[in-house]
């Protein structure tokens, strides 16, 4: 079986298939943060989801181009740089090296391209003169723009493709100014907002005289630019199905014209949101954590990565502290077995056997549509088999680097970083300082340095290979 998705567009399961003629190129495009706060851990939810499925097609064998965008001017990014008295980019940049720092921290690798918005208004501006050419977009005395639904929709086009709505009611010609906006007011929406006072000193020139444009272009200019006018895969949170997605499609449509008979984009798929007590994590009530928060309480980032991929990327779920615990044990316990692996290889390497059960029952379990329940019910079958091997010493040094590689492999989808890895250089001394004071059987000076250890939160354990310094 290959890789079958859920594509929001079809609301089914399909099987992957990219555009690429020689099925071996993929696009992706999902859309980044709005840098103008810090990032909080329901929004990385989305983009350690979008980390996950790049890096599954990648082990699927698919030569992946990913594409992240900043958005770096919108009405929220004004609001804020009008009450901090900085400029655009000087507020932006600030979030925008926090965002990229929570990601690492996160595991997630670097998208390899990262558009940002107010780099990309002349393609902005090409897209919305192709609008007004195509008789969709119009513009107003003020000097914005606007899409024309009706006018779209005349020309043959459907405006509600990843949801239904009720075009009926729509009044023609009504207009919504917001970038942000519920599907019960769908009107008219901003391609290019003309100046005003509010904006401050954030404006740029364009045909239809000083403005900004509107949050849905800048994606669909983005991603067209370094896509193309048809790409395989665009991600991101289930908010944006409505206005921003539907938007986006109406927008790359309606200027391209898709009559070839392919769309803009052929896979669409979205990540479910973070809950608080039932209700999505959002700045605006305020329940919402941020990576700093998490980790000054001492847990680390693969353990929030952890805990956002333990749920399929469809299913809602909670976020508590007590499941941020679970995610410390869950990890430990994988921790303790690769760690009695790497000393049983004594410096051997091995190729991954493909159809082991680890690798088979993972690459099953994501291939439906990133079943992860069942890939973490492989992983942890396999810790409990390769832990019973180890005590009944069933496995030579040969063995245990196979199974060290099957996890490598699995783990290049996961990105579990790992832990003993982190072990940072003053400790390693300790360790090594302790290993001295016991051969030279000073064990009140050996006592003292692992009581040292333990105060910063590391323990010694003595293997027949020699100790190994972990968290406590
Ligand atoms: P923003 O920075 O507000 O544009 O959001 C960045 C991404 O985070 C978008 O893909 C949103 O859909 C997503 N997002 C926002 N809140 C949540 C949440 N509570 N859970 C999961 N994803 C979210
Ligand atoms: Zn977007």
């Amino acid at each position: 079986m290959g890789l079958n998705v859920f594509n929001t567009l079809s609301r089914s399961v399909e099987p992957f298939v990219p555009l690429d003629p020689d099925g071996k190129k993929v696009g992706i495009y999902c859309c980044g943060p709005t840098v103008h706060d810090f990032a909080h851990i329901g929004n990385f939810r989305t983009f350690v989801f979008a980390d996950v499925v790049r890096r599954y097609l990648t082990f699927r064998g698919f030569n992946v181009n990913h594409v992240m965008n900043i958005t770096d001017v919108e009405d929220k990014i004004i609001r804020r740089v009008n009450e901090s008295g900085k400029s655009l980019s000087e507020y932006t940049n600030e979030f925008e090296k926090a965002f990229f720092k929570d990601l690492k921290t996160l595991g997630c690798l670097m998208p390899d391209e990262q558009p940002h918005a107010t780099k990309f208004i002349g393609p902005i501006i090409k897209l919305i003169k192709k609008l007004e050419k195509n008789g969709i977009a119009y513009s107003t005395g003020d000097g914005s723009v606007y899409f024309s639904i009706e006018k779209y929709r005349k020309a043959g086009n459907q405006y509600g493709q990843l949801l239904n709505l009720n075009l009926d009611e729509m009044r023609p010609g009504e207009r919504v100014s917001n970038d942000e906006y519920e599907k019960e007011s769908v009107a008219d929406f901003a391609l290019w907002k003309s100046r005003v006072p509010e904006d401050g000193e954030v404006f740029w020139n364009s045909p239809w005289g000083e403005g900004r444009p509107g949050w849905h272009i800048e994606c669909s200019a983005m991603s067209m630019e370094l896509l193309g006018p048809s790409f395989d895969l665009h991600l991101g949170g289930e908010d944006l199905v409505f206005p921003h997605h539907e938007d986006e499609i109406a927008q790359s449509e309606g200027a391209c014209m898709h009559s070839n008979g392919k769309k803009f984009v052929k896979y669409w798929m979205h990540g479910a949101h973070l809950l608080v007590e039932g209700k999505k994590m959002s700045k605006s009530l305020g329940n919402f954590f941020t990576l700093r928060d998490l980790l000054a309480k001492g847990f680390d980032g693969r353990e929030v990565r952890y805990l956002m991929i333990s749920a399929h990327y469809r299913e809602t779920f909670n976020f508590t502290l007590d499941n941020l615990e679970g995610a410390k044990t869950a990890m430990s316990r994988i921790d303790e077995c690769t760690a009695k692996l790497h000393e049983l290889t004594l410096g051997q390497t091995a190729e991954p056997v493909n159809d082991s059960p680890l690798i088979s029952g993972f690459t099953e379990a994501m291939d439906n549509d990133l079943n992860v329940s069942a890939a973490w019910a492989a992983v942890f079958d396999w810790v409990r088999d390769t832990n019973r091997k180890l005590t009944s010493s069933g496995l030579d040094s040969a063995a245990a680097a196979t199974e060290l590689a099957n996890w490598e492999q699995i783990n290049s989808v996961l990105g579990i970083k790992s832990r003993e890895a982190k072990a940072p250089a003053e400790i390693l001394v300790l360790a090594e300082q302790r290993q001295a004071a016991r051969k030279a059987k000073d064990f009140a000076r050996s006592d003292q340095i692992r009581d040292e250890l333990a105060n910063q939160g590391w323990i010694i354990e003595d293997t027949p290979n020699g100790p190994r310094v972990k968290r406590g």
